[in-house]
């Protein structure tokens, strides 16, 4: 019988540091009990940082001498347990990370830094005895009103506040005053009480049309265990009824059940409409809340209480001891990919914790990722398919206007302006999209639509050094820009489009008689920010201009116009997942246009309207473009036919970098060359620049791996790490791992 008292214990502990091992400590001086899971507070160099207890191995096997003791317990509940414990341990061996700064990333702000985990219970008032002898003495007055809604027993605070109606009439929390009054006299108390699971009582739903009764069939059938769905349908489909009927079903078996959204995609209307129809308090867990409401969602989890959580990225590390069901909304969205720091990918890891939990797990989206659609094609996924608009809304109509040699204002077309006006005259709302997501800018020329290619790669070049040079930002090749367009001799080479301000300015100046409303990242900082300015703009005649942040969210039930420009320079970007992504984004787009009462259109605006891309997706739609993009993919063997990882590094000097990613590129050459069985595991490119290879005085370079075993993929990184880690030009760089990465 090994001596499991806690004195004869060390503890192994997992700290937040940059070093890829465990620390052992001396149990506290205090001899509290320890488990696995919990954190502590330890002595680190001269700090003091909270770490988690991975082991608890024996003190008889340990030399000791050169141990510290912990200074404290903080959970005498472990907060990792079961499946999460193991599956962030996963995590921490899939991104060859610190295990430490993994279950750092995993818990919100407060309980990272120590804090114990948040009570979680509602607060109640009830009458003391002297309160229940006193009533009928009793001046009248709201302490008596208040005293005579006690005397059946204790009710909730939440319950003494008056509706919405009833506060502005009354002034809200009237109550409070006369509850301090009450209490100063002995007469009434405030109690902890178990949270409240009561809610609304659930609202019914549209009755399900066959597709969708047919989805919900094939998810309840497999809700014992581990099951992936492909959820694939239009937007408007019905695919948020298809998960809300798992949902109830998954409460109703006594489950929890956890949804993730994109970041845009959980609006108050979304939460309203979870609230409304399922009959249970519903937790969200997102940037805007506070670190302790943060905190208190996830001991409202761990302890059971929160049954259905909605959530952005990080929800995915909740615990959810009685899991019965995940969901992850717009699973192709680019913002569950973390960029820095732990760079998980919140779809890829609730993948791996439905399989865990052994629960279902139901991917939706308009445009799956090729990724999903990969695995739906060859049967890891169950597909799903919503064919239809729900109700009786009607698809939009696409038109593409070639903008070739026509003259532009602001980067928009006559013809597009004349559209904005028409649909205007009709009293519809507008949205004029710019895309703008994050592509290293390429040449193109106003005039026949040329674009600067790579001699040596099948790859755009990009516009650097203020748009005096080209460079190929897959093979390093350079050269300088040049004066003219080779193919027609015209002088219109262009390196960007217009910017959203310029676009509102003219759209001001024409239609002057309407509101014009720009929405980006420099308007629209907070959250809120966004949903305040579009109720105030209201359901009325008008104009939005914007970026990325409208392609979804907050429902826009008047918008018949949808006109999109700045689509050239992803048609021919260097990065290979810039056409899905330009996909998706239209799709997206234009899935916002039009609604049951009224037809929507769509322009798109172009100088390639022959491009296979425009031409597959709008005659086709997303599942010919994914076809005929996966069959590249596959060509060219990159994505989901091959796993990637990158090492980035930055430095004041390029040399610096690259002489990094050099020194990473041999220990990767030479563990692959050990590992090898028969042919080289691993290709790799560079060190090269990366797309934008300047930043904040820092140059940046980057080194592809790709692999089309994920197994030695992982086990070349694993050999060549501590090498690169032990290398003197590891410390001369700032720089990172990251497997799967997104952006190239
Ligand atoms: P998605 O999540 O695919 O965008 P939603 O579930 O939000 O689609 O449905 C779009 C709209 O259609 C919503 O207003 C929803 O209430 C309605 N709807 C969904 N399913 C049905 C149905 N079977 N019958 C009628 N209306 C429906
Ligand atoms: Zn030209
Ligand atoms: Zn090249």
């Amino acid at each position: 019988m090994p001596d499991r008292r806690p004195e004869n214990r060390i503890l192994r502990v997992a700290v937040p540091v940059p070093l890829p091992r465990l620390f052992d400590y001396l149990p506290a001086d205090d001899g509290e009990v320890v488990q696995v899971g919990s954190r502590v507070r330890v002595p680190f160099g001269s700090r003091e940082v909270v770490g988690v207890v991975v082991e608890l191995p024996a003190i008889a096997d340990i030399d000791t001498s050169s141990l510290k003791p912990a200074l404290q317990i903080i959970d005498d509940q472990p907060l990792f347990a079961g499946e999460l414990f193991e599956s962030l341990q996963w995590l921490g061996r899939y991104t060859h990370a610190p295990l430490g700064e993994i279950f750092a990333t995993a818990l919100p702000g407060p309980l990272r830094r120590g804090e114990p985990l948040p009570a979680t219970h509602d607060w109640a008032w009830r009458l003391t005895g002297a309160g229940h002898a006193g009533l009928t003495d009793m001046r009248a007055g709201r302490p008596r009103m208040l005293a005579e809604r006690l005397q059946d027993g204790a009710v909730n605070e939440a319950d003494l506040d008056p509706d919405e109606a009833e506060a502005t009439a009354t002034g809200a929390g009237v109550w409070r005053a006369a509850a301090r009054t009450l209490a100063q006299r002995g007469l009434a108390e405030r109690i902890a009480v178990p949270p409240s699971q009561s809610a609304p009582a659930p609202r019914q739903g549209p009755e399900l049309n066959a597709e969708q009764q047919f989805a919900v069939d094939a998810v309840l059938a497999a809700r014992e265990h581990f099951a992936p769905f492909l959820l694939n349908g239009v937007t408007g489909s019905g695919k948020t009824e298809v998960y809300l009927h798992a949902i109830a079903d998954c409460l109703a078996r006594g489950k929890q059940a956890l949804v993730l959204v994109p970041e845009i995609g959980l609006t108050p209307q979304l939460l309203a409409r979870f609230r409304a129809r399922l009959g249970v308090p519903v937790h969200a867990l997102h940037s805007g809340l506070s670190d302790g409401e943060r905190a208190r969602t996830w001991a409202a989890c761990l302890r059971g209480e929160a049954r259905v959580v909605v959530g952005t990225r990080s929800a995915v590390f909740l615990p959810l001891p009685d899991a019965g069901l995940i969901v992850i909304d717009e699973e192709h969205d680019g913002s569950f990919k973390q960029l820095d720091g732990i760079r998980y990918h919140a779809r890829d890891f609730a993948l791996v914790r439905a399989r865990a939990l052994d629960v279902p797990i139901l991917l939706g989206s308009a445009t799956p990722s090729l990724e999903s659609l990969q695995n739906a094609v060859c049967g890891r996924y169950a597909h799903l398919r919503l064919t239809r608009r729900a109700g009786n809304a009607q698809p939009p109509a696409v038109r593409v206007l070639d903008v070739r040699k026509r003259p532009l204002q602001a980067g928009l077309s006559p013809e597009l302006l004349d559209a904005v006006a028409a649909a205007l005259a009709k009293d519809g709302q507008v949205l004029v999209f710019k895309n703008r997501r994050g592509y290293a800018p390429v040449l193109l020329c106003h005039d026949c639509g040329w674009s600067a290619q790579c001699r040596q790669c099948d790859a755009a070049m990009t516009v650097h050094a203020g748009g005096r040079r080209l460079q190929c930002h897959h093979c390093g090749a350079r050269r300088p820009t040049p004066n003219a367009c080779p193919d027609c001799g015209g002088l219109a080479l262009q390196s960007q489009g217009a910017g959203t301000e310029r676009i509102e300015e003219l759209l001001r100046e024409r239609f002057p008689d309407v509101p014009v409303l720009r929405i980006d990242r420099g308007t629209t900082s907070r959250r809120d920010a966004l949903e305040t300015h579009l109720a105030q703009f209201g359901d009325t005649r008008g104009i939005l201009v914007g970026t990325q942040m409208l392609a979804k969210g907050h429902d826009l039930p008047n918008l018949t116009l949808v006109a999109v420009v700045g689509i050239d320079e992803g048609l021919f970007s260097a990065d290979f997942r810039a056409p899905e992504k330009l996909a998706q984004l239209l799709i997206q787009v234009a899935g916002r246009a039009g609604r049951a009462n009224r037809a929507g259109q769509v322009v798109l605006q172009t100088h390639h309207p022959e491009h296979p891309l425009l031409d597959s997706l709008l005659n086709g739609g997303y599942g010919a473009f994914a076809a005929i993009e996966l069959e590249q993919r596959e060509a060219a063997v990159f994505p989901p036919f091959a796993h990637l990882a990158m090492f980035r590094a930055e430095a004041k000097q390029a040399e610096v970098a690259d002489a990094f990613l050099l020194v990473v590129r041999r220990a990767l050459e030479d563990a692959d060359r050990a590992s090898r069985a028969d042919a080289p595991a691993l290709e790799l490119s560079g060190p090269l620049p990366a797309p934008m290879p300047r930043r904040a005085g820092y140059q940046r370079s980057q080194l592809l791996l790709s692999a089309t075993a994920r197994v030695r993929l992982h086990r070349v990184l694993q050999a060549a790490l501590p090498v690169i880690r032990a290398s003197p030009a590891a410390r001369k760089v700032r720089w990172s791992l990251d497997v799967d990465p997104v952006d190239l």
